[in-house]
């Protein structure tokens, strides 16, 4: 009886198993040629100051409409796209796409601080990085400084080779950001060698703010941790006043969230800044 039934689910995990590489093996090929036919597009989520309510800068996030599939989370084609290594030209697309767009939206006289893009550590350990980087900011004449790059915990793993490249990066004037902080698994002892600027406090933090003492615990922690190691925080994933009211009066500085917006396509993301600077 018990072997039945361990069989029955292996057959059933089989399946399961076949549908889930079928999928994974179509993705695959799909995003191959979305990389080769711009069929990947750049979302722009705004950076808030806590106090004044103004953009300071946009997050760029990748979008995939599948031809066949819709809309396909960057939850499930990033880890795909790391795995197939075809991240590096990715990344670079969005990058310079990204870039492209900061630069024109400064060029019509918006006066944002900063555009932020995520590097996946897979990009990080390429050999290209720092040289993809320099030539982006060069086609594209945005300042370094106006550049910050987000990156994750997983990073620390392989600190020996990511330290180096984050120097050089830090040394063009790039900024650096810690993204979804708190959620890693790495001691804090890398906040003291590396050259961050920024740390991001993760959305799973701020999420049950209102009803989770510990949650309160974590991000006001967070928050003076920055302060005394001299870094930049910004909340993520903020969705209620609530949420917002509490992290002004912890004096939070910056937020990203759906209470103030969603990530837009460049149009929207345009748009909002004209209306913004009418205002
Ligand atoms: P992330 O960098 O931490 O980006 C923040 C995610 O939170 C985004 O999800 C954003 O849409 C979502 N978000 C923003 N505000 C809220 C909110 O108020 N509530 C909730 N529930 N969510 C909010 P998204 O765009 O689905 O991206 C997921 C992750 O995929 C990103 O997390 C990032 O790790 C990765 N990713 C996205 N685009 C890129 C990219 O161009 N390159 C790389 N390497 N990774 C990317
Ligand atoms: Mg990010
Ligand atoms: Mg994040
Ligand atoms: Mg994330």
């Amino acid at each position: 009886q018990a072997k039945q039934d361990g069989g029955g689910q292996y057959c059933f995990y089989t399946e399961e198993m076949d549908q889930h590489i079928t999928r994974k093996l179509q993705l695959e090929n799909g995003l191959r040629k979305a990389i080769e036919q711009e069929g990947i597009d750049v979302y722009y989520q705004p950076q808030v100051d806590v106090r004044s309510g103004e953009i300071i800068g946009f997050e760029a996030l990748a979008r995939w409409n599948h031809p066949e599939f819709g809309f396909i989370r960057p939850d499930e084609f990033i880890p795909l796209a790391e795995e197939t290594k075809l991240i590096v030209p990715l990344g670079e697309k969005i990058l310079l796409e990204a870039c492209r767009q900061y630069q024109q939206w400064m060029d019509e006289g918006h006066d944002l601080e900063r555009i932020s893009v995520n590097l996946s550590a897979i990009q990080f350990m390429d050999p290209t990085v720092v040289s993809t980087v320099e030539s982006v900011l060069k086609q594209t004449k945005v300042a370094p400084a106006h550049l910050e790059i987000e990156l994750t915990e997983s990073i620390v793993q392989d600190s020996t080779q990511a330290l180096p490249v984050m120097n050089r990066l830090k040394k063009m004037g790039i900024q650096l950001a810690l993204d979804d902080f708190g959620t890693g698994f790495s001691s804090l002892s890398y906040l003291k060698d590396f050259p961050l600027d920024t740390l991001k406090v993760d959305r799973s933090f701020i999420q049950t703010i209102h009803e989770n003492e510990k949650d309160r615990a974590v991000v006001d922690t967070v928050i003076q941790l920055a302060d005394r190691l001299g870094l930049s925080v910004i909340a993520e994933g903020v969705e209620t006043e609530v949420q917002l009211d509490y992290l002004r009066s912890r004096g939070c500085a910056e937020y990203q969230g759906y209470v103030f917006s969603k990530p837009l396509s460049k149009t929207e993301a345009s748009a909002l800044l004209t209306q913004s600077m009418a205002m």
